[in-house]
């Protein structure tokens, strides 16, 4: 029997899709160390590091890192707790399948 609980990875695509696609300035993010919560706008970013490096503005833990290369990026939250992101609300709210 086949467990039927979980779907693949796949179906993340168009959501993430949809998230990523918008204005991110405005998305406000809460620091896993300290627990401040503020805009993305208000975190200290360190270029300077093989990527972007952005750090709390109240307690400096790293809260994101960003790399590029020329045929991929990675992205790593792991020091946010969360990354809330204002959506148009004019477009339908995509429902799990
Ligand atoms: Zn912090």
């Amino acid at each position: 029997m086949t467990d039927m609980s979980y779907l693949d990875g796949n179906v993340l695509d168009g959501p993430l899709r949809e998230l990523f696609a918008v204005d991110l300035s405005a998305a406000t993010g809460r620091c896993e160390s300290c627990g401040t919560t503020g805009p993305m706008a208000g975190m200290r970013v360190y270029p300077h590091a093989p990527g972007l490096v952005a750090r709390c503005p109240a307690c400096t833990n790293v809260m994101l890192r960003l790399v590029r290369a020329p045929d991929r990026a990675w992205l790593d939250l792991r020091g946010a707790t969360f990354l809330q992101v204002p959506m148009p609300a004019d477009q339908p709210y995509p429902r799990p399948l």
